[in-house]
């Protein structure tokens, strides 16, 4: 597994199978927070990685959705350290098997029931900031989809809104999304947010995203 460090406050873990698969650790003053859980063979370097980063206790997982590449070490994370797991409200019946995800025949559990709790919503239904990172929904890719933004460091955890290519945005996976002119219209919050590095789960970092949003914008809403 690879640990890069990207800004004062969050790390990059990363393991290839296929392709790249990314989880972030995020520290903050009371302990770290992981956001996504890759894959079940992750688990390992994943502890061990905050042990020795000695930045405070794994305080609880959030997650940007609930596919299987995104919760897969959750189980042998919580078994060494229970700590609660959030994700969106919207996508709990997708990830908990009630409803089969977009353009999925069958729906299929990728977390036990109960396992995650809705992320906290304020009367506006705006998310509200868990330790430094503020979540906003951004649809497409799967109907519940978060990404993270961490106003100080400047920095978007941004899931798999994305891809990226030789620094470049690229649209998810179209095999894995459920709603593409969806994800490509959630691609606005990067205007929006402005972020200085936006980080994807199956992909390396992009510096200044706002500088190529419209010619993502150009490429990919025709293909939609
Ligand atoms: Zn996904």
């Amino acid at each position: 597994m690879k640990v890069k460090k990207i800004s004062e406050h969050i790390w990059s873990l990363q393991t290839w199978v296929l392709i790249p698969i990314t989880v972030w650790v995020v520290a903050d003053q009371k302990g770290v927070t992981l956001v996504d859980a890759g894959i079940s063979g992750m688990a390992k370097g994943i502890l061990t990685f905050i042990d020795k980063l000695d930045c405070g206790p794994l305080q609880h997982i959030v997650l940007t959705h609930g596919h299987s590449d995104h919760v897969g070490a959750i189980k042998r994370i919580l078994e060494h350290n229970p700590v609660p797991v959030y994700a969106n409200a919207k996508e709990m019946p997708y990830m908990e098997g009630d409803l089969p995800y977009p353009r999925r025949k069958k729906a299929q559990a990728s977390v036990v029931k109960g396992l995650a709790n809705p992320l906290s919503e304020d009367e506006q239904g705006r998310f509200e900031k868990i330790s430094g990172l503020t979540p906003y929904f951004a649809p497409g890719h799967s109907p519940g989809h978060v990404v993270y933004y961490h106003e100080e460091d400047k920095v978007l955890l941004s899931g798999d809104l994305f891809t990226s290519k030789n620094g470049k945005l690229q649209r998810p996976m179209a095999m894995f999304t459920g709603d593409m002119a969806e994800a490509v219209r959630s691609a606005a919050i990067v205007d929006r947010l402005k972020p200085a590095r936006l980080e994807v789960c199956h992909g390396q970092s992009v510096f200044h995203p706002t500088d190529q949003l419209s010619d993502y914008l150009k490429t990919n809403q025709s293909k939609t």
